[in-house]
């Protein structure tokens, strides 16, 4: 088959290194904006203060509110807090809870958001927004949700414990993985997978060992980048659908639940997508990348079952029948029976495959 393809670029600024936060009242000033709101999850509100600080006169205010999906009543308060202050635009530092919540307000307000990630979930590089109602998630793409302008410093995640650290570079790593074999996969973001997927591969174990290691964090935030850069530009399959459906339907831990589900779904699919296969055999240098990815959750000490998540064994075919529910593109059919080994595997934490 020849070759053919539709690669969109996606309109934004990106800034890398170590500082650059420094840079951040410029960025502000050059996006014309005089008076920004700073978001930020309660755990990091003094992060979210230094950052208020640095802008001095720029700064509306700090909301120090962001959790986890999006509730609709938090971005709620976001808004109106950001019309009484009279914010001119969002500064997002955080995950990708703070990263959320400043969508949330540029999907209604068109107010443009900064993002200044301190982890590696990926959010700040795409167009996708989610809110949670009544403990149902929906999601949607809307380019006025895009950060215009994004900050990667990689001393902010300095702070990042270990657990965490792990738990978000695999849900990295998934984007990766199903970019590469996405139905909408382009040559040039399959390049950006399989670097990202091999800088995190690389600095997962470095951060680990030595976690104010400042080169070793840099690196995982460029695979961290590349990742949610992938994310942004390609179609989700199995995997993020399972992860979706336990996050929403069982409210497991987001990052958590990627790292278990990924070896397994990974394994579901690497027989029927060869490109993919050979792209994360180099990347990760091993012939069995689901295995390989298996065996490093291990060695880091991140989970490897969803029984340890909190999930219970007979929410199995509920979550079977929701996986399976509606058509998606997937390499493999998704079918009943083969989910559900899936999902028997990953809840009791035996290896894939
Ligand atoms: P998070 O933003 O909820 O952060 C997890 C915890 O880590 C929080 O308590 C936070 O305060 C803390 N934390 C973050 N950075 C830290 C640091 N440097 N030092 C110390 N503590 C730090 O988690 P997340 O995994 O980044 O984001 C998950 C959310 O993002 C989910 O709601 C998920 O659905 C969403 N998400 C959306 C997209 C998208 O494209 N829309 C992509 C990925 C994730």
């Amino acid at each position: 088959m020849s070759l053919a393809f539709t690669y969109q670029a996606l309109p934004m600024r990106v800034l890398f290194g170590a500082g650059m936060l420094a840079r951040l009242p410029e960025e502000v000033a050059a996006l014309g904006l005089r008076r920004v709101l700073v978001l930020c999850s309660p755990e990091q509100e003094d992060t979210g203060r230094r950052v208020a600080a640095a802008l001095g006169d720029c700064s509306a205010g700090v909301l120090a509110e962001a959790t986890m999906h999006v509730p609709v009543e938090v971005a709620k308060r976001a808004r109106a807090l950001a019309t009484q202050l009279g914010a001119d635009g969002c500064v997002a530092v955080g995950g990708g809870s703070a990263v959320g919540l400043g969508k949330a307000i540029a999907l209604e307000h068109g107010l443009p958001v900064i993002a200044v990630p301190t982890t590696y979930a990926g959010s700040e590089m795409t167009p996708v927004w989610g809110l949670t109602e009544h403990g149902r998630k929906r999601t949607g793409r809307d380019e006025r949700v895009l950060p215009r302008s994004v900050l990667y410093d990689p001393e902010l995640t300095l702070s990042l414990p270990a657990g965490l650290s792990v738990t978000s570079g695999m849900n990295a790593i998934a984007h990766a993985v199903e970019g590469l074999y996405a139905p909408d996969a382009t040559p040039v973001i399959s390049l950006m997978a399989e670097e990202g997927a091999r800088a995190l591969a690389t600095a997962l174990p470095w951060v680990v060992a030595d976690g104010a290691d400042l080169d070793a964090r840099a690196e995982a935030q460029y695979g961290a980048w590349l990742c949610g850069a992938v994310l942004a530009a390609t179609t989700m399959s199995l995997h993020h659908k399972l992860c979706h459906t336990l996050g929403g339907t069982l409210d497991l831990p987001h990052a958590p639940t990627h790292t278990v589900v990924l070896p397994h779904a990974l394994s579901y699919n690497q027989p029927a997508a060869p490109g993919a296969l050979a792209a994360l055999r180099r990347a990760l240098g091993h012939d069995d990348p689901a295995r390989w990815l298996w065996d490093l959750a291990g060695r880091l000490g991140a989970p490897r079952s969803l029984r340890e998540l909190g999930m219970r064994e007979d929410d199995i075919p509920r979550i079977v029948e929701l996986a399976v529910s509606d058509p998606y593109a997937n390499p493999r059919p998704v079918t009943a029976p083969g989910v559900e080994a899936l999902l028997r595997a990953a809840w009791a934490g035996r290896p894939p495959g």
